[in-house]
């Protein structure tokens, strides 16, 4: 596999393309962001870890019947995944009450939701991911009323598959954002990643926060909180 020019850089990762016209190169930074853009650093081997984790899970999830995009880990940092069109929505999971959901409705961060709510928001940094309905997403044709379902359903089971899964190793999953893409024959598949970049993970026992939001809001031992991920979840 060849690693050709760089396609696109974003805020946490850089995609390649390969002589595999079907297949991009992902190559995770340890360049941190929050607050749309505004709030800029580095944490330390965190490409690394969100690389591994991202594969565990997602290998994980294609065992439970999930597709995905992963298609070999290639180093530390990068990985082989196949093409998708990405469909430009954020696509948000959330058991507990946490960040913006808990200021929307005024709820105590830490709440347990009665029922799990899924949430999608227009991937698109200049507007800064407005939060979208199914009407919204019809209206500007992110995709199809069959595809959006599909992604419904997958984004509840990968919930069910995670939370069990997280449970043994003490980590409640609070709340998360996933990225669906299209391949080349139209197929969704979950694509980005799935890291404590992306998702919200406390200490089951403790409530100790284990993800970007001790980043967030500069509360420090970023570092610590992901490698204690990586241990937990690999046993590195
Ligand atoms: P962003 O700053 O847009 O969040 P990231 O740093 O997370 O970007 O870089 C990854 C970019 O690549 C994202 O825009 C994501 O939607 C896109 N992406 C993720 N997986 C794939 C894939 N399999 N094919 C094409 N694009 C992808
Ligand atoms: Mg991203």
């Amino acid at each position: 596999m060849e690693k050709r020019e760089l396609l696109y850089e974003g805020k946490a990762k850089k995609v390649f393309k390969t002589d595999d016209e079907n297949a991009y190169i992902v190559d995770y930074k340890d360049d941190a962001t929050a607050l749309n853009g505004l709030k800029k650093g580095t944490i330390h081997d965190k490409g690394i870890i969100n690389n591994r984790v991202t594969n565990h899970l997602m290998k994980l999830l294609e065992k439970n019947g999930v597709p995905t995009h992963l298609i070999k880990e290639l180093s530390d940092r990068e990985t082989l995944v196949k093409k998708v069109t990405i469909v430009p929505l954020e696509v948000i999971v959330r058991n507990v009450a946490a960040g913006s959901l808990a200021k929307r409705l005024g709820l105590p961060e830490g709440t347990v939701l009665s029922k799990t709510v899924l949430e999608y928001c227009y991937k698109d940094d200049a507007l800064g991911d407005p939060m979208v309905n199914e009407y919204h997403i019809m209206a500007m044709n992110f995709c199809t009323k069959e595809e959006l379902d599909l992604i419904a359903s997958y984004a509840l089971k990968i919930n069910e598959i995670l939370t069990d899964y997280l449970k043994d190793v003490n980590i409640s999953l609070i709340d998360f954002k996933l990225e669906f893409g299209k391949t080349a024959d139209g197929t969704i598949v979950l694509a980005d990643e799935i890291s404590p970049d992306t998702c919200r993970f406390w200490d089951t026992v403790t409530h100790e926060k284990l993800d970007k939001d001790r980043f967030r809001r500069d509360m420090g031992g970023e570092e610590d909180a992901y490698k204690e991920i990586l241990a937990r979840l690999l046993g590195e």
